[in-house]
């Protein structure tokens, strides 16, 4: 009984959460003491890649075909792939694509599934999987009784380790079935990390005054190499576009180091940011409620601190 991880693609390249969950997938496998299996569907460049990250197999389904995401048609094929492997456990990333195949995947498959797991799951008697829930003030635990399970992992749960080498994958070609889904318009945006699968992003708020003063902001975010957001009134008010709105209402996001200026620490704002392994604020009120989620505070004004903080930080990388 396998072990299958799902490897999302964006424009031919593995995503960062691909190889997150090949990782955590090997893991899991080898604690199972079984493979792990990476499926990578549509036109890939270095397929055999997750090889590096433990998986023993990967299958490539119509690898010469660039095909758009279509959740009804990629939830057939997991299925499919996950019945020719001897696949019992499911893993996929929780992202938006991922988000819309775990519950069909688990329908299909009449397997339990948990969305979000924040952990590798513990195997005693049960097969038991984690997630935090309630905005993050609290972890569930859930047990998972059905032979077949589906999960779908937060970004950034694991460090992906190289403990392996490239493999030659399996190429197969499978029919894609016309859905009920038709993407009308697609909006990207070019050249920076997507705030879910960012390591470091710098936010700001209400604090910063207007649009026109965000530069100190970007200039940190590009001193850092980090992915810039802001907190729902700044994008209500069309000072920073939406994508950028992290909370209970905007994107739940879970970096390794998250720089928050003038925002201050609302609970439906904490809500997408606390799992953030650390939390930098700088406000000037010292009473403002994100000092009591932040790991470091500085209590100022931030047109004087942010500007210091990024020369200290391009004077710390010239060195
Ligand atoms: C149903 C619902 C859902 C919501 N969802 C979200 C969500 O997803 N995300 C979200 O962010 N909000 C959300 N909100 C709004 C939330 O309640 C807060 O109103 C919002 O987060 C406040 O944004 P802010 O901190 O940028 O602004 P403010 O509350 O105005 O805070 C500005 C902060 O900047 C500080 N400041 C001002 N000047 C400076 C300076 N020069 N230097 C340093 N600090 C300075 C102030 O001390 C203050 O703490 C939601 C609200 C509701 C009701």
């Amino acid at each position: 009984m396998a072990v299958l991880v799902y490897i999302e693609s964006s424009k031919g390249k593995i995503k960062k959460t691909g190889f997150e969950v090949a990782y955590y997938g090997s893991k899991l496998a080898t604690s199972l003491r079984t493979d792990c299996v990476a499926l990578l569907i549509g036109k890939t460049e270095d397929p055999g890649s997750p090889g590096k990250y433990g998986v023993s197999k990967v299958v490539h389904v119509n690898a010469d075909q660039d095909l758009e995401f279509d959740s009804q048609s990629y939830a057939s094929i997991i299925a499919q792939i996950s019945g020719d492997n001897n696949a019992d456990t499911i893993i996929l990333a929780n992202t938006a694509n991922g988000k819309a195949m775990t519950g069909r995947l688990a329908i299909k498959l009449e397997a339990g599934s948990v969305s979000g797991a924040n952990s590798l799951p513990e195997l005693n008697d049960d097969f038991v999987v984690s997630k935090s829930v309630y905005s993050g003030k609290a972890i569930v635990k859930y047990a998972i009784e059905t032979p077949k399970k589906v999960i779908s992992v937060m970004g950034n749960t694991i460090q992906p380790q190289i403990i392996g080498e490239s493999i030659v994958p399996q190429n197969v070609t499978f029919p894609i079935a016309s859905t009920t889904l038709k993407v009308l318009e697609r909006k990207t945006t070019e050249g920076i990390t997507p705030l879910p699968e960012a390591e470091l992003v710098v936010s700001a708020g209400r604090g910063m005054k207007g649009p026109e003063n965000w530069g100190i902001i970007e200039e940190l975010a590009s001193s850092l190499g980090a992915t810039t957001a802001c907190s729902r009134p700044v994008a209500d008010s069309h000072w920073r576009p939406h994508y950028e709105h992290v909370g209970q209402t905007g994107v739940a996001i879970r970096p390794n180091l998250y720089i928050a200026a003038g925002i201050s620490g609302a609970i439906q704002h904490l809500a997408g940011v606390n799992n953030s392994k650390v939390i930098v604020v700088i406000n000037k009120d010292p009473e403002a409620p994100f000092f009591k989620a932040a790991d470091y505070g500085v209590v100022g004004d931030l047109f004087e601190i942010v500007p210091k903080l990024t020369a200290a930080i391009k004077r710390f990388k010239q060195h």
